[in-house]
């Protein structure tokens, strides 16, 4: 067997497209990766077009450090050499030389940055795979889809082998100073929108309404761990869990039932935009999903959207529950959520909640309220708790 990998390409795909802006992108990226390879003794260098990033850890946990990055598009784990042809069919033989008496297939891929290199791309897979084939390697070659891709790469000043990519997760890097606001509930749906938010490079911060005594201890800790869920994939975040006691109280006590659920949503959004103007938040972000649950309809969405002064993302709108729970288990998160605590709104729900609101009756309730007064004590009685990414992830959660 060859020794360990002596570094590994972080390639970036999507964003090699961004132009001008690809400097700040990468500068996030780096952001990113640097905490999660930081016990690994991993030193970054950025290339053209790719970050390097070396390190003489295992190769499993450079996969696992590297599982919670946006903006990869794979991950190459490389052994470096000179440039003297030697030396590289040595390393070449010594990668290859494992997989002999196996049925896989085999090409060589010569790649060549130092345009300078005497050899050119074409010379190099033909030395190289002669080479490989007079020391006895006994694959078929495959030039097409080779279950085995050794490719070699002139650098300027080294060169690089590698026979694996492993995929990256995607997206854009997580960008710290554009922060979104996600409405996190104990369920499936808005861990999974907060995600996808981050995926396209969004960082968020999350806004739990608890309603205690109605919505027990358990319910709050639960938010927690998906909070703890979602910051492993940015560099940590801000958990705001207000006390929405006295507020649904009121509700309840002078609004029509149907519409509780419409003016709940109504007072989540001044709350957020409340919280979310102390730290320039540009959005808030929701797991509602078109048509999901009656409640979720476009009336009401409408009645919900109404004098919001901030763009409200619904990452899952056109989601079927399948996929949302495919991506909560990718995430990791779907073990919390399925874990049976009410969140307030099952608890103060109506039994048959309006399914398409009318604003006449959506104002006329309202104004019963004090609005202005609820949504301040609202935002009194709300703790902000820092959410820390910690590496690495422990192996229970
Ligand atoms: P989820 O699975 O995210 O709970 P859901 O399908 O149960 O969503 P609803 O309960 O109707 O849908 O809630 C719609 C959205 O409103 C949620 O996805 C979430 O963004 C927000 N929301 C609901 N309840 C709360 C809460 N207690 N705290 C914060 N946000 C909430
Ligand atoms: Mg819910």
């Amino acid at each position: 067997m060859s020794d360990k990998p002596s570094a590994y390409v972080l390639r970036f795909g999507e964003l090699a497209l961004k132009g001008r802006n690809q400097d700040r992108f990468v500068d996030d990226l780096i952001k990113i990766v640097k905490p999660r390879v930081k016990h690994l003794g991993g030193k970054l260098e950025k290339r053209h077009k790719k970050v390097l990033l070396r390190t003489e850890a295992e190769p499993e946990d450079v996969r696992k450090a590297l599982s919670t990055v946006f903006g990869l598009s794979g991950i190459s784990p490389i052994w470096i050499v000179g440039h003297d042809i030697e030396v590289i069919k040595e390393k070449a033989w010594e990668l290859m030389a494992p997989h002999c008496n196996s049925d896989k297939t085999f090409a060589v891929r010569g790649r060549r940055a130092n345009k300078r290199y005497p050899m050119n791309s074409m010379d190099l897979q033909l030395e190289l795979a002669g080479f490989l084939l007079d020391q006895g390697l006994d694959l078929k070659v495959d030039l097409k889809h080779p279950d085995l891709p050794l490719t070699v790469s002139i650098e300027l000043k080294e060169t690089w082998l590698y026979l694996d990519t492993w995929p990256g997760l995607g997206g854009l890097p997580v960008n710290g100073k554009t922060k979104h606001g996600l409405l996190l509930s104990g369920g499936i749906d808005s861990p999974v929108a907060g995600h996808l938010i981050q995926k396209r490079g969004g960082s968020i911060d999350a806004i739990y309404f608890h309603t205690p005594p109605f919505t027990v201890e358990a319910a709050r800790e639960k938010v927690v761990d998906l909070a703890n869920v979602l910051a492993r994939y940015q560099n940590g975040l801000t958990l705001y869990v207000v006390n929405f006691t006295a507020l649904m109280k009121t509700l309840r006590a002078e609004c029509l039932d149907k519409y509780m659920v419409v003016l709940t949503r109504r007072f989540m959004m001044r709350v957020a935009v409340a919280l979310l103007e102390k730290v320039n938040g540009q959005s808030i972000v929701t797991g509602e999903s078109l048509g999901q649950v009656a409640s979720q309809t476009i009336e009401n969405i409408t009645a919900i959207n109404e004098g919001v002064p901030l763009p409200i993302l619904r990452p899952l709108i056109g989601m079927d529950k399948t996929e949302i729970i495919r991506i909560s288990e990718h995430m990791s998160a779907y073990p919390i959520s399925i874990q049976p605590f009410e969140d307030c709104c099952s608890l103060f729900s109506p039994k048959e909640p309006v399914t398409r609101a009318s604003l006449k009756v959506v104002h006329r309730e309202e104004r019963k309220l004090d609005i202005e007064a609820l949504v301040a004590e609202a935002v009194e009685h709300t703790e902000a708790l820092a959410i820390e990414a910690r590496f690495p992830i422990a192996e229970s959660t």
